[in-house]
């Protein structure tokens, strides 16, 4: 059974690399019919922090990536956090070091730095050289005596490593390039290169996918795992891997966290749903099919093959994130829409905490006049303010204005309002009547020229839904009043 894992570690904001990494895993999980495993990283104590951590939960929720074992959600590995878990990475570094797979080495960093530099010198590997991987006791009792405190590293066995890879296909590594590596430093803090591989061993993870960058540590842990089955700490195999390409922004660099929309906090609050998020970020790497991009996260899971994931770097494109969630957006039903809308409303102050019935019937109301004319759900609050906010909140966009209620806009405004008065069946057909006969036969004007100054007036822009429709879910009292608000 394939048992795959998303395992970040909680520094900063989650961005979107990290997002499409959890994705691919995610999907891999669901498509086998597996397990996946939610782990958090943090056992830099200097840098990982407990905003981050939970800001991470809350992003995976968003998405809707849920994990079977994992923070929140328990499992028979647990903890899911690797600062719960320091005892286990003690206990397995002194099994290494008992079975001869790792020792104890006492450069000191002057040390490591000299040799580091003749070996440059003479154009040798400048990695660690294992100066300490035999000594004697001799020698450790004198360093132990002159108070070092030596490092963990791993004893890299001399031979090459092949494997696998997932994406990449077979991928050789000749172990004269991998040094001995640090397992634990010498304050006693386990490394990613222990805490990884063993939590990887102890779970079960049949799977690991993630990023390109860390393709060169894989012959490392490979050795590792090795080691494990020989003193059995886990299920006794290497897992397999899969390293998803990196993804690109602008100018032809790695997606970074300084690039704002690398930031996946943002996404809900602009208004993005986490299908449309996801769609995107599926294609970041995959496609479902040749010249399809739109596509359901179920219709992604069904045909997620690890196999075609392209890995070539792949470009990170807003407009098309945006695009790609517009068809979300109008893949959703109405109903469905609306309780999405709700939240955007009130956290716009334009509807209550606790919404009145009134509120909601006007958002009923009016989302199919917004539905197909948006990309983000923020646009509908923009769209749809005149119809929620105050009167005395009510205002003008002041270059829409300048525009559309000049001298001559006025005249329009004062005619609308004189049509409009003698309407008493306040509906879109009897308004639109109204206004045509009035300003269209009446004063003789283009249809542009005729409304622009009606949809300024009522609904304080140009962008704005349908106008005889959204007259009508005005009301007609409101839309006199700002009618006359502007002429008076
Ligand atoms: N905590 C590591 C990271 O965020 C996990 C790497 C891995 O998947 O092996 O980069």
């Amino acid at each position: 059974p394939v048992v795959a894992r998303f395992c970040p570690s909680p520094t900063g904001n989650p961005h979107v690399g990290m997002a499409r990494t959890a994705l691919f895993s995610w999907a891999f999980a669901r498509h086998h019919g597996g397990k996946f495993v939610f782990r958090i990283e943090d056992t830099d104590t200097s840098r990982d922090n407990e905003e981050s951590y939970q800001l991470l939960i809350d992003v995976m929720r968003w998405l809707g990536l849920d994990w079977d074992e994992g923070p929140e959600v328990g499992g028979p590995h647990g903890p899911y956090r690797q600062s719960e878990r320091m005892d286990i990475y003690a206990d397995v570094a002194q099994q290494l070091l008992d079975a001869g797979f790792a020792y104890k080495a006492y450069d000191t960093a002057e040390e490591l730095e000299e040799r580091r530099n003749a070996a440059r010198a003479a154009g040798k590997p400048s990695g660690y050289d294992g100066l300490h991987r035999n000594l004697t006791a001799e020698q450790v009792a004198a360093y132990e005596a002159e108070g070092r405190e030596p490092v963990i590293r791993f004893k890299m066995p001399e031979r090459t490593y092949t494997f696998n890879d997932l994406v990449r296909g077979e991928i050789t590594f000749d172990s004269a390039n991998v040094q001995d590596y640090v397992l634990v430093r010498a304050n006693g803090q386990p490394l990613y290169t222990l805490t990884n591989p063993t939590d990887d061993a102890m779970m079960g993870i049949t799977h690991v996918l993630r990023g390109e960058d860390l393709l060169s540590s894989t012959p490392r842990q490979i050795a590792l795992y090795e080691a494990f089955a020989e003193i059995g700490i886990g299920g006794g195999f290497t897992p397999e891997f899969g390293h998803l390409p990196f993804v690109m922004g602008e100018g032809n660099r790695k997606l970074s966290k300084r690039d704002p929309e690398s930031n996946l906090l943002d996404y809900k609050p602009k208004g993005f749903l986490p299908e449309g998020l996801l769609n995107y970020m599926a294609l970041l790497g995959w496609s479902i099919a040749e010249d399809r991009d739109i596509f359901s996260i179920p219709e992604m899971v069904e045909a997620f093959e690890i196999g075609r994931v392209n890995p070539n770097p792949a470009r990170f494109d807003i407009k098309k994130c945006e695009a790609i969630n517009g068809s979300h957006v109008r893949l959703l039903s109405e109903p469905d829409l609306r309780d999405r809308l709700v939240p955007y409303f009130q956290a716009a102050g334009l509807i209550d905490d606790e919404p009145t019935v009134d509120q909601l019937s006007t958002l009923e109301a009016a989302t199919p006049l917004v539905h197909e004319r948006m990309t983000l759900l923020t646009e509908a609050v923009d769209m749809l303010r005149f119809l929620f906010v105050a009167e005395q909140d009510f205002a003008i966009d002041e270059a829409d204005a300048a525009k559309n209620l000049d001298e001559a806009g006025l005249a329009v405004a004062r005619a609308a309002h004189e049509a409009l008065s003698a309407v008493s069946d306040w509906t879109t057909e009897p308004i639109e009547e109204a206004l045509r006969g009035a300003l269209i036969e009446g004063l003789g004007l283009k249809p542009r020229l005729a409304f622009g100054p009606v949809r300024v007036a009522v609904t304080g822009s140009r962008i704005s839904p349908p106008l005889f429709e959204s007259l009508e879910l005005l009301g007609r009292e409101t839309t006199l009043a700002r009618l006359s608000a502007v002429t008076a």
